[in-house]
């Protein structure tokens, strides 16, 4: 869903030998493909999706028995959970029984890897942080660069080093690590000579909502760089968001069911121990360019902050996601948030009916949800009208932004 965090997610899989690719890019097939195959009430990234698979199996010379596609899964409410069987069933249907359809869940240690598993998904980590990094360096550089398509220029070589090392077979686990901390300070000065005028004043517009949606470009209509060519700055949710909070989930669906003195729940301890030093590692070359733009230390802090309007420990799901970030990004001097949600997505539907409540207690700063659902809508002009809302509210707002230092 997100582009970096594919590309990079590919080379782990190079790394134990599996032949792996991205699914090629969603385009007006995607729609069309995925429109055929399912009934207009599914979720729109279910749409998606199903359409890019689709349009492989189409591809010249495509053989299902040497195909897996990698759905993943999920349990609870959300209609997510019926992605993978409904792609199972549909590739049965259409003559492609022999695809395997891989949803790997931490509920069974990943086996659905199989043996790669225990080196896979440390380096998935890798890849889930890595791409995040390129993702915030880009959205912090692009909105001033003086050259249109520098950042994105640096953003693809970033990519590139990102994979060779993360896709090299046989690396030791600190090793790779170290690899990764070392093209993290490179690609950090390549962003920093990209030429660029660093003027304050920008309205900073916080990205929450549907994990796919506000990710997948395509999905969304490339909602972040519209708003930047509007004179607007993103600040995107990110990957990380998402595992730090199935993390805390985990952590306490296990220690009531189970008890803490088990070896799963000590060895969940431990992953996330090891998931915690690595993101710092790869973080710290970046304080000074990230500054102002800290993610929370502690989802704990995201989850404090939505508890008066969704509790965490009642209601699961990106929706308490979106609503604690809300938070968090007021204090941290945004100036507006835009939730993109998938038409008919309950989290976007949930967040919509708590924001009028949300926006009242926190200066009334301005929130928004806009909705997708892959036909074309006239998203210019309701950006346009946001930007001037968040324009307003940035004249009167009380926490103000902090820059990094090569600001003017
Ligand atoms: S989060 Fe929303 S869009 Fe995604 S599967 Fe759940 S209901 Fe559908």
């Amino acid at each position: 869903m997100a582009y970096a965090g594919a590309r990079l997610s590919v080379a782990c899989f190079k790394s134990v030998g599996i032949d792996a690719e991205v699914t090629p890019a969603s385009d007006a097939r995607t729609l069309e493909l995925g429109g055929l195959h399912t009934s207009g009430e599914e979720c729109f990234p279910h749409k998606v999706t199903v359409g890019d698979f689709l349009k492989i199996c189409q591809t010249p010379g495509f053989k299902p028995e040497r195909t897996a596609f990698l759905m993943p899964t999920a349990h609870g409410p959300c209609r997510f959970g019926q992605y993978s069987p409904y792609l199972r069933r549909l590739m049965e249907s259409l003559g492609y029984g022999d695809v395997l359809v891989l949803s790997p869940t931490s509920e069974d240690g990943y086996s659905g890897f199989g043996d790669a598993a225990r080196e896979l998904v440390p380096s998935m980590w890798l890849a889930v942080v890595g791409g995040d990094i390129l993702q915030r360096l880009l959205l912090k550089t692009r909105p001033y660069e003086t050259r249109a398509g520098d950042a994105d220029a640096v953003f693809e070589e970033g990519i590139e080093a990102f994979s060779r090392v993360l896709s090299k077979p046989g690396l030791k686990r600190g090793q790779r690590v170290l690899a990764l901390v070392e093209e993290v300070r490179k690609v950090r000065d390549r962003f920093r000579s990209v030429p660029a005028r660093y003027e304050k004043g920008r309205p900073l517009i916080g990205l929450v909502g549907e994990i796919f949606c506000r990710l997948h470009t395509f999905s969304n209509e490339d909602t972040a760089r519209q708003i930047e060519r509007l004179g607007g700055e993103c600040w995107l949710s990110d990957i990380s968001e998402w595992i730090w909070y199935t993390n805390w989930y985990s952590d306490k669906y296990m220690a009531r069911t189970r008890g803490r003195l088990n070896t799963r729940y000590l060895s969940m301890k431990l992953k996330v121990a090891f998931q915690r030093r690595y993101e710092q590692m790869l973080l710290a070359p970046l304080a000074e360019d990230l500054r102002g733009y800290e993610e929370p230390h502690d989802i704990r802090e995201v989850l404090e902050a939505a508890k008066p309007y969704l509790p965490a420990e009642g209601c699961i799901g990106e929706m308490v996601l979106s609503c604690g970030k809300t938070i968090y990004l007021h204090k941290k001097g945004a100036d507006g948030i835009l939730d993109i949600s998938p038409f008919t997505c309950m989290n976007g539907i949930i967040c919509e009916a708590v924001y009028p409540a949300l926006s009242a207690a926190h200066d009334d700063i301005p929130i928004r949800v806009c909705y997708f659902d892959g036909v074309n809508t006239n998203i210019d002009r309701d950006l346009e009208i946001f930007l001037d809302l968040a324009r307003a509210y940035q004249k009167r707002k009380r926490y103000p932004r902090v820059y990094p230092a090569y600001f003017r």
